[in-house]
């Protein structure tokens, strides 16, 4: 049977994102010694450039983990069990780092905030200024929730924090954003920034990233206990090699994140968010236009808030899951699913879907993307106005 799938298949699901042939390729090589010099060297090259993309000058500790980790992480060295956090959720990424926060046995207050809008800043305020007795220790904010592809304003935290001077920590999840959205975490306030490897900074998942600053330091060592292996203070100033990853090095990991942060060196945090940003909006661009004559919707109508990493969408009953087997099985670009979006009592009803464009993407993987979508829109009947892609086109022509 005929297939046009075969050839390079296109993975544009939300994480983990398209690794660049250079990352696959340095990871390629027999097991290094792990107190081989060359591998101490880049490891003590990789921190200042981890902290260039987070924007900081502070302190970072690297976990063997994912993004679950890294949230660990960042409670276990800050928020003791019973006491409490505040986690204005704007999707299924808020929620799954409150629930970390409760199996640690931290009491959570949670702001929910639906999964169409960003952090309200003012809901925010009336917590803090309703906390009397300052019990809330720290603020979990994700800067873009990679369910509703919603980009709050960490800022904005920021400033309600100082206005009101409450003393709890800013810490913001930028698992789906770093290296994709404008984040400046000293710029902006955060105290603790947590992100992982596998999304903007495409390589295949297994480290954590957590970035703390010396409020966060000393909120730290004021703690009752640290687990000794979440502990990110000989993480992020060793003594020995070994301490850098609390045990064996992730060899592999440290030689792809390398090649990694080389790209992104090489072409610049400002270039590439203005890259993210200029093809995201060939995505809208594509989605606003099949829209107008069809069910097809971004979850998220505010461009300004939309997340340039991440698009969530809406196609009308059970039609995402058909439009997302059509694109993998025919044409060989694999679309990312709806997550925490759904009616719970009827998953299919909104056929949401979502398109990943973090880290190792150009407009010719995007435009590909939006003719394989136009493609199977045609193709499944799915009603649509005719030639998204080419508006999409056009955009990134004028851009
Ligand atoms: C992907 C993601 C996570 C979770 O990361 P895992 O590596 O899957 O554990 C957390 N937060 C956000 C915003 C994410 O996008």
């Amino acid at each position: 049977m005929m297939t046009l799938a075969s050839g390079r298949s296109h993975i544009a699901i939300p994480g983990p994102s398209v690794i660049p042939d250079a990352v696959l390729q340095a990871m390629h090589r027999p097991a290094p010694d792990i107190y081989d010099a060359e591998l101490l060297a880049m490891v003590q090259g990789i921190v200042p450039d981890l902290k260039y993309v987070a924007q900081t000058d502070q302190d970072v500790a690297i976990y063997i983990s994912n993004g679950h980790g890294a949230w660990e992480a960042s409670l276990a060295n800050t928020v003791a069990p019973g006491e409490t956090v505040l986690v204005p959720a704007c999707g299924r990424f808020g929620h799954g780092w409150a629930e970390v926060a409760r199996g640690l046995g931290i009491n959570v207050e949670l702001l929910e905030h639906g999964r169409q809008t960003p952090i309200d800043a003012e809901r925010v305020r009336a917590a803090l200024l309703a906390d009397k007795g300052q019990k809330i220790k720290a603020i979990l904010a994700v800067h873009v929730d990679t369910s509703s592809s919603v980009r709050s304003d960490i800022m904005a935290v920021r400033t309600v924090l100082e206005e009101t001077g409450h003393p709890a920590l800013l810490m913001a999840d930028c698992v789906a954003s770093l290296g994709c959205d404008v984040y400046r975490m000293d710029a902006w306030g955060a105290d603790v920034t947590v992100s992982a490897c596998q999304k903007g900074l495409m390589t295949p998942p297994g480290l954590g990233l957590v970035f703390f600053n010396e409020r966060a330091a000393e909120v730290q060592r004021a703690m009752p206990a640290v687990s000794n292996y979440w502990n990110w203070q000989p993480r992020a100033n060793p003594e020995m090699f070994y301490q850098y990853f609390g045990g064996t090095a992730p060899t592999h990991h440290i030689y792809g994140l390398r090649a990694a942060l080389d790209m992104i060196r090489a072409e610049g945090l400002d270039a590439i968010w203005a890259r993210h940003a200029t093809l995201a909006g060939a995505i809208w661009t594509a989605v606003e236009h099949w829209g107008q004559d069809g069910p097809m919707r971004l979850n998220i109508a505010d461009p300004e808030l939309r997340s340039h990493a991440v698009t969530a969408l809406s196609l009308g009953k059970g039609q995402g899951d058909r439009l997302r087997a059509w694109c993998r099985d025919v044409a060989g670009v694999t679309l990312g699913i709806g997550l925490g979006v759904e009616d719970p009592d009827d998953p299919t009803a909104s056929g949401y879907f979502r398109i990943g464009h973090m880290g190792h993407v150009n407009a010719h993987m995007i435009l590909g993307l939006l003719g394989v979508i136009e493609a199977g829109l045609t193709a499944l009947d799915i009603p649509h106005k005719a030639g998204g892609a080419t508006a999409a086109a056009q955009a990134l022509a004028r851009r």
